[in-house]
């Protein structure tokens, strides 16, 4: 199993399946060491959300590995964000601009189940010849020893491999062993919400229960309810509440208080919900963590990416999808060496990719975080839906000037670091704008866009719109 030269990604999860899959496209082979048991053996593991928002810097990635087709294949496009107001009332917002998709159609997100897609990058990784995956492997420990590291994994079994890829998630072992070297940094908070998952059927029908095109959120100030479809037509919903305190999870001691909890706030859901008490009991209520470190690397030997080198909260639809812009940027680094790099060349190689990637991790955690602000407490405010459709106008009218921040983390390949920075900036302008006495009624005047537009040629360093 070991070779002293081969390449080792500790974590078959998401990001460990893609960079493998990516490593062997380069000639590499590799042993890939999971803890879990092979989920084609005994079935996906609960505990982690069951379907995921994919976006272009996800694509981006696989189609680097030459994986877009068979994910594809399983994934449902999402056009809009859907609000529900607490008296029924709905109101969409497109996520992108109509035509300008990845695939020829309107920009939109795509939901895809977690467990069909690792198993298709798992399996594409396998198809190589080159990646062999050992389950049941828990990494226990690793030592850099005569040029080299020795991994060890509990029950006792070991590996010598050159190099190894950390993608072992948010409480990652190779980040806690490189906890205990010299000046390595690292931040935990868990945020005082947690989440739980209940599944909406199809509708007697056998239909989708709600619109599938869109992402639905119950915006309810401090706490939220969002739902993702699923190919099989079913709904994944999500309550996002604070554990402790006013409506918070430890206000709902069971199914029963659960349900009128629902009646209350998501008065539309609950009938679209039959098994709500069997879902209510069996899945848990699951914590929300966000992790900094660095550097992401140790030496020339080993480097984190994924969760496991920044774990960030979901609400901007980017922990997968930067986890695979990881992997993407680490292949480009190794294309930069003809996909394989000389051992001299391992060293400033590794340093680069924390330079890259570390600034890039820390903004988009920020912006998940402040995402969660906007979704729960901003997406049922007028004021703000009323600014969100002046800067859509001002995107259908002058692409070139104006790219909303949500459009440049998610259509586009700008270093977050910098879309946060343009985001900033777009914000303070759009204040102003806002700030207007007359802004209700001239909303979509020529005035009001020629203001924002005069803002926005004064203070954005440069045009917002490279990808
Ligand atoms: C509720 C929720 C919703 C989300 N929604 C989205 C979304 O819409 N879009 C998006 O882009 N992201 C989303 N995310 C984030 C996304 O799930 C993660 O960013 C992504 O799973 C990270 O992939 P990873 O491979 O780095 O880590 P993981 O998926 O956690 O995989 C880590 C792997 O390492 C294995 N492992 C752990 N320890 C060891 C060890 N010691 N030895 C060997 N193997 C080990 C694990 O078993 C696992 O297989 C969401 C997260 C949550 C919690």
């Amino acid at each position: 199993m070991s070779d002293d030269r081969g390449m080792a990604v500790v974590g078959a999860g998401l990001v460990g399946s893609l960079m493998a899959l990516l490593l062997a496209n380069r000639g590499h082979k590799v042993d890939v060491y999971e803890r879990r048991a092979d989920p084609r053996k005994v079935g996906d593991a609960a505990g982690r959300s069951i379907n995921l928002a994919l976006s272009e810097r996800g694509w981006k990635a696989l189609e680097l590995a030459g994986a877009v087709d068979a994910v594809r294949s399983i994934a449902m496009p999402v056009k809009a964000r859907c609000m529900h107001a607490l008296d029924g009332t709905l109101t969409y917002q497109p996520y992108g601009l109509p035509g300008k998709g990845r695939f020829g159609h309107d920009q939109c997100i795509y939901s895809v189940a977690r467990g069909p897609l690792n198993r298709i990058l798992m399996e594409s990784a396998e198809a190589t010849g080159l990646v062999s995956v050992h389950f049941e492997h828990p990494l226990a420990d690793f030592q850099a020893k005569d040029g080299g590291l020795n991994l060890s994994f509990k029950g006792g079994k070991s590996a010598r491999h050159q190099r190894m890829f950390g993608t072992d998630g948010a409480f990652s072992a190779v980040r806690q062993r490189m906890m205990k070297s010299d000046r390595f940094d690292f931040s935990q908070s868990y945020l005082a919400h947690g989440y739980k998952e209940v599944a909406m059927p199809p509708n007697s029908a056998g239909d989708f229960a709600i619109d599938p095109e869109a992402l639905h959120i119950w915006p309810r100030g401090h706490f939220m309810l969002m739902a993702l479809p699923n190919p099989d037509k079913t709904f994944t919903c999500t309550l996002f509440a604070p554990y402790e305190g006013d409506q918070g999870f430890d206000s709902i001691p069971d199914a029963e208080a659960a349900r009128d909890y629902f009646h209350e706030h998501f008065p539309d859901v609950l009938d679209l919900v039959p098994d709500f008490d069997r879902d209510w009991n069996q899945n848990p209520t699951s914590s929300l963590v966000m992790t900094r470190c660095n550097p992401w690397h140790q030496g020339e030997h080993v480097v984190l990416m994924g969760d496991a080198a920044h774990a960030i909260v979901p609400f901007y639809g980017q922990g997968m999808n930067s986890g695979f812009e990881d992997a993407r940027v680490m292949a480009d680094l190794l294309d930069a060496h003809g996909g394989s790099p000389d051992e001299s060349a391992w060293p400033s190689l590794m340093t680069e990719f924390t330079q890259l990637r570390k600034q890039n991790g820390d903004a988009i955690g920020d912006l998940a975080l402040r995402n969660f602000i906007e979704m729960r407490d901003r997406t049922g405010d007028p004021r703000f839906l009323l600014q969100k459709r002046i800067e859509r106008r001002l995107t259908n009218l002058h692409p070139d000037q104006w790219k909303p921040l949500y459009s440049m983390v998610t259509f586009s390949h700008l270093p977050y670091s910098e879309a946060l920075a343009l985001g900033q900036i777009q914000d303070g302008i759009m204040q102003e704008v806002m700030d207007r006495p007359d802004i209700e009624a001239q909303w979509d005047s020529d005035e009001v866009e020629q203001h924002a537009l005069r803002l926005a040629a004064d203070r954005l360093p440069t045009a917002p719109v490279s990808s």
